[in-house]
């Protein structure tokens, strides 16, 4: 979609207010769902040369970003209509995502009759494990549900990554990757703080690789030494589908607070979360985690907009 798609949509059906409240990835491509209440009405728009430009109005509620559930057949989007408590999600939001992180992350360890029904349907399916690592040379170990497709390592924002390990099912991957945390000091989570330096003072992509290489070396001689019945090994190499845009070549912070004030923007591509955006006028592509943004109203109109304050104490 052209970045006119967003302007057409709101204008014809007179929204004045609008939400984005989750960036989804379907074939390499991001997509940013966007709410309105009145008329109510949500849809999926490629996030790709959209063109934004709003004014946050804190006088009007915030809207809870909704939760996912997963089930056999995957996860899935569930809209909420309530209000959010402090953070982005309403109360029960909240307590059904954290019961299924806890689920999930646990489920090894909590055996398959003291999880929910569902959860354990949807990790009773093969599962693959693998290693990735982000511009700033953080690396970690991770798993991914299905056999096919990179939705995880894109959504993460990961740079390079390898497959190392089909596994039967969703309780052995996590075994194994417990395993491997353990035996290698190796994370399960790199903070976004980190992916954003790492774009903004990033390592050689040769480096990066080579780094890579050497960490994926490590976990397969653990998986062999371990000889764990249900894994077998994988040497599959990810790169994100950005690599090679040019947008990420140069990246300046975004030099305002996105939550508040008034914005104006063309996202030109995604890694994760992230952003590489343009503001007219401006020749600086400017990196924006668009985290922050979720859930706030966002009101168009004719305004002034925020000035960008561009210091390299900033940066
Ligand atoms: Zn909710």
């Amino acid at each position: 979609m052209s970045e006119t798609c967003l302007d057409i949509e709101m204008a014809s059906q007179a929204h004045d207010v609008y939400y984005l409240t989750a960036v989804t990835w379907r074939d390499n491509q991001p997509w940013l769902r966007v709410h309105t209440d009145d008329p109510p009405s949500v849809e999926a728009i490629e996030a790709r040369d959209l063109h934004l430009r709003f004014r946050i109005n804190d006088e009007i509620a915030r809207r809870c970003i909704g939760r996912l559930e997963r089930s056999r057949d995957g996860s899935a989007y569930v809209d909420c209509k309530s209000p959010p408590t402090t953070g982005r999600q309403c109360k029960r939001c909240q307590i059904v995502d954290n019961m299924s992180a806890a689920d999930m992350h646990q489920a090894h360890r909590k055996g398959r009759d003291a999880i929910d029904r569902r959860m354990a349907a949807y990790l009773s399916h093969p599962h693959r494990l693998y290693v990735a690592i982000f511009r700033d040379g953080s690396t970690k170990i991770g798993t991914t549900r299905g056999t096919s497709g990179g939705q995880r390592l894109a959504e993460q924002g990961a740079w390079f990554a390898k497959y190392v390990g089909h596994v039967d099912d969703g309780f052995l991957v996590r075994e194994l990757e417990d395993l491997i945390s353990e035996s290698l000091k190796l994370g399960q989570a790199v903070d976004t703080r980190k992916k954003i330096s790492g774009h903004l003072r990033a390592r050689n992509d040769n480096e990066l690789t080579t780094t890579l290489e050497d960490v994926t070396l490590e976990v397969s001689e653990v998986l062999k030494t371990s000889n764990i019945e249900g894994c077998t090994s994988l040497n599959e190499q990810w790169s994100n589908p950005a690599i090679g845009d040019p947008h990420w070549q140069d990246l300046r912070a975004y030099p305002a607070v996105l939550t508040s004030g008034a914005h104006e923007f063309t996202i030109h591509s995604m890694v994760g979360r992230l952003a590489a955006c343009t503001r007219t006028g401006l020749t600086e592509v400017f990196i924006i985690d668009l985290q922050p943004l979720l859930g706030r109203p966002l009101e168009r109109g004719e305004f002034e907009l925020d000035e960008l304050v561009q210091q390299e104490s900033l940066f």
